[in-house]
Formats: structure tokens, sequence, C-alpha cells
């Protein structure tokens, strides 16, 4: 495995123009690898763009089996077979596209493929392919193998994969990693979670005719939550305590997720296992820095100062048609339009170990204020300026340490909380700064 890690250190070595030493980044993946136990795909990746790379300039591929593989893996390397294949015309812009499609096989398992680049590929039932830098996605629920430009399939003999046999042999893929809520990040796989059902709702999807179900809802540990989608009936309830073997995590909407299908082990435990639903029900509070490592929550406590208010707070005018907010009295997508007057706060929230967005709705803005929307207008019509309810909440609230609760997430411009509820903390600073002196007095006589 070392072996292997050090290969893939120079790859992104490579994909960084050598700019940063080999051995830094094998320890860097190291530790993605083994501390934040995400997958070598996501930790390659990741490394590159946080480097300010482009992942694409990657070459070496993550081998793998079919049963290892989860979605939303980018460079995917496999030795499989064709167990069938078939070609189909798709209609695109500009006229009509050939794409082939089929089964792969392994030793391992089955998966479904597309090709979406077809010219120079001369695929036959039977084939044993070297495939790299294939793509994965999820197609309701199932994994599935993307061929695109960057893939390239070479043959091999015919022995040198053994025959497939359906529904027979399986690698193991080793024992799951035991994980609590709070440590599930974008791109954890094979993962086992002790959790409680906080709620739960049985969908149909329809995809080209195919009916699909699906079981999501909320899971809780003393941790805190996390939002799951079941791809298979496993007779799942409110409040049942459950050990889930073989999930994955993927990003939906910039949260975290947790995933399960047919390849993974769901047993019931005992009720006792886990604190009560009412208990879990509860939100936990958590550091900044920990929301950006795991890339965001739902339903989480963040205390803090307030450091700024952002442009944009206060009183705002919406366009009518899509609830943007109006520049000089103008949507940028519909132009000059009749705005609708709101309130909001974009408050910058630091809580020492890093900083957040957290957005108030009205309701909040005009509990903060101790008055209503309309009084609002009045008072900016009085004003002759808008920007007097923005300097309101800037004298109300910079400065103050603040305790926010609601759903976080993560993308490129960082952190940002839909917040759910907020106050202002009545800190006694005097007595919080003459309790640390005590303490730390404490310890110096014990020293
Ligand atoms: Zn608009």
């Amino acid at each position: 495995m070392q072996e292997e890690i050090a290969s893939h250190a120079r790859d992104i070595s490579r994909a960084l123009g050598g700019k940063v030493s080999e051995k830094e980044i094998e320890n860097e993946l190291n530790n993605y690898l083994n501390v934040y136990r995400v997958s070598l795909d996501t930790a390659k990746r990741s490394i590159v763009r946080k480097h300010g790379g482009d992942p694409t300039g990657l070459q070496l591929g993550v081998s793998k089996t079919i049963k290892e593989l989860i979605p939303g893996e980018q460079s995917v390397d496999m030795l499989c077979r064709i167990v069938s294949v078939d070609g189909r015309q798709i209609d695109v812009e500009g006229g009509a596209k050939d794409i082939l499609y089929g089964i792969l096989g392994d030793q391992t398992g089955t998966v479904p493929f597309t090709a979406w680049v077809v010219e120079g590929l001369d695929l036959h039932k039977g084939d044993v392919v070297r495939v790299r830098n294939a793509y994965t996605k999820e197609f309701r629920g199932q994994v599935q193998v993307n061929f695109g430009n960057r893939t390239t399939l070479a043959k091999e003999s015919a022995d040198a994969l053994p025959p497939y046999e359906p529904g027979k042999g399986s690698v193991p893929r080793g024992p799951p990693t035991p994980m609590k809520v709070v440590d599930l990040k974008e791109g954890s796989s094979n993962v086992s979670l002790i959790v409680r059902v906080l709620d739960v709702e049985k969908r149909e999807v329809q995809v080209n005719g195919d009916a699909k179900t699906v079981f999501s809802g909320t899971f809780a540990d003393e941790t805190g939550k996390v939002k799951f989608s079941a791809w298979k009936d496993f007779s799942i309830s409110p409040s049942d305590t459950l050990k889930i073997e073989g999930g994955y995590v993927k990003a939906w909407r910039g949260i975290p997720q947790f995933s399960f299908d047919e390849r993974s082990a769901v047993s019931k435990l005992e009720a006792s296992t886990l604190p009560t639903v009412e208990e879990l029900e509860k939100s936990p509070r958590v550091w900044i820095e920990d929301l950006a490592e795991r890339g965001g929550a739902i339903d989480v406590v963040v205390r803090g100062i307030v450091i700024d208010i952002k442009e944009g707070s206060g009183l705002v005018y919406r366009c009518p048609e899509c609830k943007r907010v109006l520049r000089k009295m103008a949507c940028r997508i519909h132009g000059e339009v009749q705005g609708t007057p709101d309130l909001r706060v974009k408050a910058v929230v630091d809580d020492g170990s890093g900083a957040l967005i957290a957005v108030l709705g009205k309701e909040l803005t005009e509990g903060l204020l101790g008055k209503t929307l309309e009084a609002c207008i009045t008072e900016a019509k009085e004003n002759m300026s808008q920007e007097v309810v923005r300097d309101q909440l800037a004298d109300l609230l910079v400065a103050q340490p603040v305790e926010v609760r609601g759903n976080v997430t993560s993308d490129d411009y960082g952190l940002m909380m839909i917040v759910d509820g907020a106050k202002i903390l009545k800190v006694d600073v005097e007595q919080e700064a003459r309790a640390m002196l005590e303490e730390l007095e404490g310890l110096e006589d014990t020293a």
C-alpha cells in the first residue's frame, strides 16, 4: 500500500507542476486517508485543489474492483469483462449522438456502464479490458461507470480475469470503519454507524419508466444528526436503533449525507444503546473548524462573536419573479422591477476556530430589532435611506457574543448557516474573566 501511496503522491506532485515535494504530499495523503478517512480519489483531488492546482491534471487513477466502487469517483481504473454491450442514439443539442451501454463484470460483481465517446471503441461481449480514468455516478441508488473523453480502454487477454459467474464470488472489502455522525465527511466509504432513526419517509422515484423506492430521513447519535437515503427496504421505523455496515457519504446541496443500499448490512440494536430520541433531538454545539472539515452539517449550534454585518443586510427589496435581492432597484436577471420588501441579516460569526456567514430571515431579524418590517419601511422613508436598518443591526450585533442554530452548507465560498434560531448571549464578561483567572491560579497552586 505504501508503495502505491508513493506513486499517487508522485502523480499529485506532477499535476502541481512539481511545486510541492513528493514527501510533503505523501504525508498529506496519509493524513487524508488515515485521519480524515476519505477515499483515495477524493483525497488526491482535494490535495491538488488545496495547492491551487487542477485535478484534471491527475493521470494515475485508483485501481478498484466493482464491489469497491462508490459514486462520485473521478478517475477509476478497473480490469473488467464486458458482460453485455449495446448501442443506441440519444438526442443532444445539434443532432443525434451514438453511445454504448451495457454491463461490466469482474470477480466481485457487475455494474452498468455508459460510453459517451464511441469513436474508435470496439467492444464485444466477453472482452477483458483495462479501463483507465473512468468516472462513477449514482443513478437512483446504483453506482454507474462512465467512459468519457479522458477514459482509455485497452484489451487484455481473456484469462487476465477469472470468468464471471453471476451471483458468485465476492471479495470482501475489509471490515467497515466505525464512525460517529460527527466524523462523516464527503467521500467516506465502507462506514459502520450506530444511530437512532429520528424520522423516515418512503418515496417513489421514477426514471425512464423504472420505479425505484428510496427511504430517506434523519439519523442521530450523541454527536449529531445526518440525513440518510436507503436504496433498499430495510424496514426502518422511527426511533429504531440501527447498526449499518457498509454505508458511504456524499454531499447533497452542500451537506454530507449518508447513503446505503443492498451491499450494506443493517441490524437492529437494543434501544438502550443510544440516548432517547428526545435527547438526540437536541442540537449539538460544534466548532466552526470542525464544520469546515466535515463540509457542513444539519441542525447544529454555533457560539461566537459577530465580527461583521455584510452588505445586503437590513431592509432589502426582492425581485417578485425570482426572489433575488435587488441592487439599485434592479434584478440581475429580470432588470428593473417593483421589489417586494424583506428583512434579513448576513452576519459573519467567528468562534475563534473559524468563521461562517449566518443568514437570518425576516422573523428572526424582526425579533432582534424589536420591530416589524412595516416599521422599518417607515423609518427608511423618514431617513430617506435603506441603510438605516443595517446600521441599527450593526449597532446591535457587532462585537456581541451570539448563539445561532441551523443547517450549515459548505461550498467554494465557505460555510453558510441558514439560521433557525438565534440569540444574543448575555455573558457576564467580567465574571467569565474572573472564573478563568481563578482556574489558572488553581492550576499554578497544584503545579
Ligand atoms: Zn429576478
